[in-house]
């Protein structure tokens, strides 16, 4: 569960309500925008979601806020003999350059905090402790341009328990492990930036239509060899905070960071992550997705 400690719902609509002068038109879907015959923006073509019917609303300005993906896809169908291409888009620029970030996660359990009392430590989701871009300036060496950060989840407070799934046993033992286990689970997230490229791109041009005839989104997009070599930096750099904390943290013999599986994917370097895993288990899977699958003990 993600919880928004900002959001228009409830700090900006009701306000702008009250002022009498906001006049909100639900479970309309926005299909184009409508210009007049010197091609400025004068309205809206919409769909009331439960009628199924087109509607249209004019309006001095039209202001587009529907996201990345679907303000880009109502300004490519907002097609006119002025604007053949879309609106605003006389360029060919509008939906391309798309870029997401580079992610993973890999999370662990803290070998001092395992058995330890469970705080309330209240906060938005609990899982915003956060590491900026550090790779730039210390003198290390790199194979890619740009770099990551990194956000540190479940610092505290958790709001995702799914990893109790991934530990062995069942009834009161397992209680046991899972509850021993929930004030010491960390995550580590970083979020690496991704190099913009023209081909990654959003179009409509002769895609499937929705239920009112309007063209979806279709998305292009590849990673290229700059993100996956950023990503197996990432991938390193994790293990080597995570074995770090482990020297930091484990001066008795009570655990290491052993047990850890972790999954990764599409880099497809882990012999280049192997020095980093002394008493880590890492396995090779598809996704950007890495997981503790086994119990620290
Ligand atoms: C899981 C998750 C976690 C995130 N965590 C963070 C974070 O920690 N920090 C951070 O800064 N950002 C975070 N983000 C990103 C952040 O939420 C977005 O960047 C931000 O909400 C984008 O705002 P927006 O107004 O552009 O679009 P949105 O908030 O997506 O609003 C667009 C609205 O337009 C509506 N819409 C779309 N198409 C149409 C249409 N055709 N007609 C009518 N309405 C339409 C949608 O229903 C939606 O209500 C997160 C995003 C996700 C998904």
């Amino acid at each position: 569960m993600f919880i928004a400690f900002f959001n228009a719902s409830d700090y900006l609509i009701e306000p702008a309500l009250q002022t009498g002068k906001l006049k909100v038109i639900d479970n309309a879907a926005v299909a184009r925008i409508l210009v007049d015959d010197n091609g400025l923006a004068n309205g809206v073509q919409y769909f009331d979601r439960y009628r199924k019917e087109e509607r249209r609303i004019s309006a001095k300005r039209v202001v587009v806020a529907a996201s990345c993906v679907d303000s880009t896809r109502i300004l490519l169908n907002s097609c006119s003999p002025r604007y053949p291409n879309g609106i605003g888009n006389s360029s060919d620029l509008i939906g391309r350059y798309l870029s997401e970030q580079i992610r993973f996660t890999i999370r662990g359990f803290a070998p001092e905090l395992v058995g330890t009392n469970p705080h309330n430590d209240d906060g938005i989701g609990g899982a915003h402790m956060y590491m900026p871009r550090f790779n730039h300036s210390d003198g290390r060496k790199r194979d890619y341009i740009r770099g990551f950060g990194c956000q540190f989840w479940y610092t505290g407070a958790q709001t995702d328990l799914s990893w109790a799934k991934s530990l062995p046993g069942f009834g009161l033992d397992f209680k046991k492990s899972v509850k021993e286990r929930y004030p010491a689970l960390l995550a580590l997230h970083p979020f690496g930036e991704a190099i913009p490229k023209a081909e990654n791109r959003i179009t409509v041009k002769g895609s499937p239509v929705d239920q009112y005839g309007i063209p979806i989104a279709r998305i292009s997009y590849t990673t290229g060899e700059n993100e996956r070599r950023m990503a197996a930096d990432m991938y390193d750099t994790m293990l080597e905070i995570l074995h770090a904390a482990k020297q930091k943290s484990c001066h008795s013999n009570t655990g290491t960071w052993s047990r850890m599986a972790a999954r990764s994917t599409s880099t497809g370097r882990a012999p280049l992550c192997s020095r980093m895993l002394q008493g880590l288990y890492y396995t090779p899977s598809r996704s950007y997705s890495f997981f503790s699958a086994e119990p620290f003990d």
